[in-house]
């Protein structure tokens, strides 16, 4: 080992307003994974343009609709700007509202647009 001392790592402490619930949220997770949506309420701002030829950067606020679920098994959440209807989806972090997130899971279930007494007549 070199006797060198080695400089510390750059600390990333730049933070961002929820749109929604105002929070102050850190832009990088505790793990070091980047996040762009509120930790509390997984309301999001439409910063980054994912799609190609789509509007960037419209700062409209995004709304977590859904939850998808990917092959590897980690859940994503999906958002929709409210300005632009752009759909998004960023990897869940683990200290994100669980609440929020399994209500939005169970969404479907506990409202399907088909009455249910059909399941029990197969
Ligand atoms: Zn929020
Ligand atoms: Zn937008």
């Amino acid at each position: 080992m070199s006797s060198t001392s080695s400089t510390p790592p750059v600390l990333k402490t730049s933070t961002f307003a929820c749109a929604w619930c105002g929070l102050t949220v850190s832009t990088y997770a505790a793990d070091g994974t980047r996040r762009n949506h509120c930790p509390s309420c997984l309301h999001s701002q439409h910063v980054l343009d994912h799609v190609e030829g789509g509007p960037s950067d419209c700062l409209g606020r995004m709304s977590p609709i859904a939850i998808a679920v990917l092959r590897t098994g980690d859940w994503t959440v999906v958002h929709r700007c409210v300005r632009c209807d752009e759909l998004t989806s960023t990897p869940v972090c683990t200290d994100d509202n669980q609440l929020v997130l399994m209500r939005m899971a169970v969404r479907p279930l506990a409202q399907p647009p088909f009455p249910l007494e059909a399941f029990g007549t197969l």
